[in-house]
């Protein structure tokens, strides 16, 4: 197998510190969601409609970006380090041509240069050009990984999309939906997979449907995307969401949708950190709003911890559809009380680490003349180490506010996510290692409490009928929707 990077440019070094765009970066105590992809079928313009796309997913990955197009005989691609902006430009894009195309957004790190790991990753094998974008995570990939070594195999990164490679590629079918199904049944985990050949597009949803995954129309072409918002971006509509255990198949002799299955469906388990921070709020996710269901979170919240206060405020900018809700139940105004700087980016100027402890500041301030004074309530997503939230509580409190009560949208979050999201060790975790009366104090706030697990369900508002209404909770109750051998196999299989 070869996995040839076409790209003339430098590679990056690693010698730049990313503070992150959005609140998903470095600097803030979050989760990191770990990729988006973004798939065209037959439309001239599909690495236009792709960078859009991608763009719109940005969110989702900000460490490398990469789109592969087919054109009926063969692929063109490129890929790099750096954002979607910063990755393209009309020079790459131009000799980008044809009518099918899949894209990837990494997630961003702070370390070394992972160019190889950049997707799609494009592979040869007997068939011809294969081109592989994922995101998730494949948590027997270990396993399947030392079985094909014993056997040969010869792997060229650490990814877990190059585990499905080599699966399809030893696969005693010659036909490439056979043999993606065949290897599809011996993976588990979560994933939205788009799968490229020089003629077909393949796309294949998880059999819990843990990562969200949909389908859209532009005009004639079918577009594939993490999330709605894609759609928009490129003038298309929602279709519907890839079902989990479904393989769509898109050929260009025949331009036909063709609905399949590798798997019947297993118990549904739609992530719900997507609906609570991941997901942009314009998206939907299984036909339900990701703002509509943040702002019925922090009703929820209203009616199980009201406290009287003079202001509500939201952490920005995930939170801010909870903290309108909050206030919509409580009748306590909502105010800017938070302000993010949003003309952060990428510095090539290292902080020192006293200028990182203050790192929270160069992103975030808080308004003077709205909390000062004022009994505040700050609704923030989720916890998860701890550090941020007092950062920020503190924030509030050298602006004046004589009260800061934390409010989180979520239930406390205890144990890591093997599913695609890069989660820190349980050991490091504050949920799980101190009760919530230890984290309020950690975090200098006057009081805190957490949405319930119902209560969470409820505001997503999935219809009942389903174990856990159809969800993944299992950050909040331990309860896994697979099973889950190596617990060291916490992150991402696009790493
Ligand atoms: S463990 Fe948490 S973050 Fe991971 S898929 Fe489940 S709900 Fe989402």
């Amino acid at each position: 197998m070869s996995d040839e990077i076409k790209t003339s440019q430098q590679l990056w070094t690693g010698n730049f510190y990313n503070e992150g765009i959005g609140s998903h970066d470095g600097l803030f105590d979050k989760l990191r969601e770990e990729c988006g992809v973004f798939g065209v079928f037959g439309h001239p313009e599909s690495a236009s409609l792709s960078y859009y796309g991608l763009h719109a997913l940005q969110h989702r990955g900000q460490e490398s970006a990469g789109i592969c197009v087919a054109n009926g005989e063969s692929f063109s691609y490129y890929r790099n380090m750096g954002l979607v902006k910063e990755v393209f430009n009309n020079d790459n894009l131009t000799t980008l041509v044809g009518p099918s195309a899949i894209g990837h957004v990494r997630y961003s790190t702070s370390g070394e240069s992972k160019l190889a790991n950049a997707q799609p990753l494009v592979f040869k094998y007997r068939g011809g050009d294969l081109a592989i974008a994922t995101n998730g995570n494949l948590h027997n990939a270990g396993e399947v990984k030392k079985e094909l070594e014993s056997q040969g195999s010869i792997f060229q990164t650490t990814s877990d999309t190059e585990v499905i490679a080599h699966l399809i590629a030893r696969s005693k079918h010659d036909d490439i939906v056979l043999a993606v199904k065949e290897a599809l049944l011996k993976v588990e985990g979560a994933y939205a997979f788009l799968f490229q050949t020089k003629d077909k597009l393949i796309a294949a949803r998880d059999p819990h449907g843990l990562r969200p995954f949909v389908m859209g129309r532009l005009g004639n072409a079918y577009l594939f995307a993490s999330e709605t918002c894609a759609f928009d971006a490129v003038g298309g509509t929602y279709y519907r969401d890839v079902e989990p255990g479904e393989l769509l198949v898109l050929d260009m002799s025949t331009n036909v949708l063709v609905e399949d299955r590798f798997s019947p469906i297993k118990q549904r388990a739609i992530c719900a950190m997507e609906y609570i921070y991941f997901a942009r709020p314009d998206s939907d996710i299984d036909e339900i709003n990701i703002h509509s269901a943040r702002k019925r979170m922090g009703r929820q919240l209203a009616l199980e911890s009201f406290v009287d206060a003079d202001v509500v405020t939201g952490v920005p900018d995930s939170s801010i559809s909870a903290a309108i809700g909050f206030a919509e139940q409580t009748g306590i105004p909502y105010e800017l009380g938070l302000i993010k700087n949003r003309y952060t980016g990428r510095t090539f100027i290292q902080p020192s680490q006293e200028l990182r402890e203050q790192g929270v500041k160069m992103k975030l301030s808080a308004v003077r003349s709205i909390v000062a004074g004022k009994r505040v309530v700050m609704i923030d997503d989720s916890i998860v180490r701890g550090t941020t939230s007092l950062r920020i509580v503190n924030l509030l409190r050298e602006a004046g506010a004589t009260e800061v009560h934390v409010r989180i949208s979520s239930p406390p979050f205890k144990n890591p996510c093997f599913y695609g999201i890069d989660t820190p060790d349980r050991k490091e975790l504050i949920a799980a290692q101190k009760s919530i009366e230890e984290i309020r104090q950690a975090i200098n706030a006057d009081s805190l409490h957490f949405l319930s697990h119902d209560g969470l369900l409820n505001a997503i508002g999935r219809p009942n009928g389903e174990f856990n209404r159809g969800h993944c909770t299992a950050c909040f109750d331990n309860r896994y929707p697979t099973k889950i051998t190596d617990e060291a196999e916490v992150g991402c299989g696009c790493d």
